[in-house]
């Protein structure tokens, strides 16, 4: 991800009250490893008010790259994997 231009995030022109407004955005692109700087942004997606749909938009556009909705790479990686919940697994009672 170092040498990648760092992509243009909608929260810039769509969710004016995102919580990474204004924020260095290599902060949501952490060097592989660095768990400090995955740590930050993770406090900081968690008391953003538009982390759903955040997270809808990485999830929907298989965003590859970086930290969106409180959902790094690998975990985005593992809900794209396993899929949705079913109605079985979701604990509704039918
Ligand atoms: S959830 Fe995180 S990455 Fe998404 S808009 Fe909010 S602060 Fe930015």
């Amino acid at each position: 991800m170092n040498n990648r231009v760092l992509p243009v995030r909608p929260a810039v022109g769509g969710w004016p009250a995102a919580a990474c407004r204004g924020a260095d955005m290599k902060t949501f692109f952490p060097a592989p490893g660095d768990l400090a700087t995955v740590r930050r942004a993770l406090m900081i997606c968690d008391r953003c008010p538009v982390r759903i749909p955040c997270r809808r938009y990485a999830l929907d556009n298989r965003e590859r790259y970086g930290i969106w909705g409180g959902l790094t790479e690998e975990t985005r990686e593992t809900l794209i994997r396993i899929g949705p919940p079913s109605a079985e697994s979701s604990g509704s009672v039918g």
